[in-house]
């Protein structure tokens, strides 16, 4: 795409260099290699400031641009909704939020309220918020916990942080808020090493393990559980026959509302507008972020059912009786704006079918790189959500050293495509390799990326 035009962007690198502090980096390498600035993009492609050409498998780094770059429609509408009317906050409303509301509940049977904000990290906290006011209003104070699972990730606060399973990430960030409390994961691969666990039904025990940890706390201390449909930092975990039913059935028996983090599965990343529709079940939350404008503004969601909604509005004679919050970015028009536009595209280019299709052509061609490279122990995925999980050995299942795990994400960088590698909560041991290209990707671009794969995985481990 780059026309290869003498852009002198010396400065810029300086600049970046010299005053950015870039997200989830150690600096040190910048002081003897240039940090990379990613220039222009169109469709699956990105331009650095060499002019060098990627393929972007990981949707900007962290699976959020789910429509590809350079949609001049998203940006027009953007530009259009700015000039009419740009923002107003608190209890006003504006046209592109009650427009792309409606078209998002329509996609979400049983849901029926949108709750604007501006990051994954901040709907979640805005529904720990709603839980822990539901537990003051109906319950005494007392039904306050929330549950959260071994190896999930809800966002960076500290609020976020203290339902997150992923220790690597809350070391050194404690003391964190009190009233969260895990529940293991549901990993089938490392089932071996949960105590207890059962070579058959392993998705029935996993979500019992759940309802033990209820009843080890106290089913009336326990106002929700916060879940991802597909694990996604924590080693893109897609749940086992049987799980999701049982999760519910275990909230149904103790009144326990249950909330979906969609920040990443949402928007169609798993071939399904939200990735808990794979499964027939309705939840009481719903949080979204990435996908739900392609990156193209800084957009997030809280939706919940009208049951949720009601609880808030039924005592107008009590003064604290709605939800005391606000967003200030919540206000913006340009996230519905793109919002709106981006879930038409969606639409109409069948961008959900296309996920699906080519999901699975792409979890079959990882699975054949398994049969030909020992090191992948297992491949799983929905959709364009994707991981290949390296292992040393594949008798024992002892995770490969994480510094060969990246050293495969920087062979492919060197190649010309971005992967990625994911978290879980063993640090050092981060060694699922991932990946989530934009919803329209084709047949050639899965081949380039498992032709990279392949050939870092030839020359790392020989
Ligand atoms: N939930 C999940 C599942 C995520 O993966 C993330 C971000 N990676 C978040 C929440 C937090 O979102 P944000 O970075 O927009 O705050």
């Amino acid at each position: 795409m780059m026309d290869g035009s003498p852009n002198d962007l010396s400065h810029v690198v300086e600049a970046d260099r010299a005053h950015i502090w870039h997200h989830l980096m150690q600096h040190k390498p910048f002081e003897t290699n240039d940090p990379r600035i990613i220039v222009e993009g169109k469709g699956m492609r990105v331009w650095d400031q060499g002019g060098k050409e990627h393929l972007d498998a990981v949707s900007g780094a962290v699976w959020t641009v789910n429509v590809g770059y350079g949609r001049e429609r998203i940006a027009k509408a953007v530009y259009d909704q700015l000039m009419k009317m740009n923002y107003f906050a608190g209890s006003m409303g504006s046209i592109p939020g009650a427009l792309f509301a409606e078209k998002l509940v329509e996609k979400m049977p049983g849901m029926s309220r949108v709750y604007y904000c501006n990051s994954g990290s901040e709907a979640n906290e805005k529904a720990f918020k709603m839980v822990r006011q539901i537990a003051h209003k109906r319950f005494g104070g007392k039904k306050h916990k929330i549950l959260y699972r071994d190896r999930d990730y809800h966002g960076t606060t500290i609020g976020c942080l203290s339902a997150g399973g992923q220790d690597e990430r809350n070391a050194q960030y404690g003391p964190f808020a009190p009233g969260f409390v895990r529940v293991p994961h549901c990993l089938e691969y490392r089932a071996f090493e949960q105590e207890g666990a059962p070579e058959e039904n392993y998705g029935e025990w996993a979500a019992s393990q759940i309802e033990k940890v209820i009843l080890a706390e106290g089913p009336e201390t326990v106002g929700a559980l916060c879940l991802e449909p597909v694990t996604a930092g924590g080693g893109v975990i897609v749940p086992p026959e049987g799980y999701w039913q049982k999760v519910r059935e275990i909230c149904d028996k103790y009144e326990i509302l249950l909330h979906i983090d969609e920040v990443v599965c949402g928007v169609g990343r798993t071939g399904t507008w939200f990735g808990y529709q794979h499964y027939g079940i309705e939840p009481d939350f719903v949080t979204m972020a990435k996908g739900v404008a392609s990156g193209y503004a800084a957009i997030a969601c809280l939706v919940t059912n009208e049951k949720v909604f009601e609880l808030f509005k039924d005592d107008d004679t009590d003064p604290l009786n709605y939800f005391r919050d606000i967003s200030t970015f919540g206000g913006c028009t340009a996230g519905p704006a793109a919002a709106i536009e981006n879930m038409a595209i969606i639409e109409e280019e069948g961008l959900l079918e296309n996920t699906t299709k080519m999901g699975d052509y792409m979890l079959d061609q990882l699975q054949a790189l398994a049969d030909r490279h020992e090191v992948i122990g297992n491949v799983r995925g929905k959709g364009l959500f994707l991981g290949a999980e390296l292992v040393a050995d594949r008798g024992t299942r002892e995770p490969m050293a994480e510094a060969k795990v990246q050293a495969v994400v920087k062979d492919c960088m060197a190649q010309g495509v971005i992967i990625g590698a994911t978290n879980r909560s063993v640090p050092g041991k981060n060694n699922t390799l991932c990946y989530s290209p934009a919803l329209i990707a084709t047949k050639d671009d899965i081949d380039q990326i498992i032709a990279a794969t392949e050939g870092a995985l030839g020359r790392v481990f020989g």
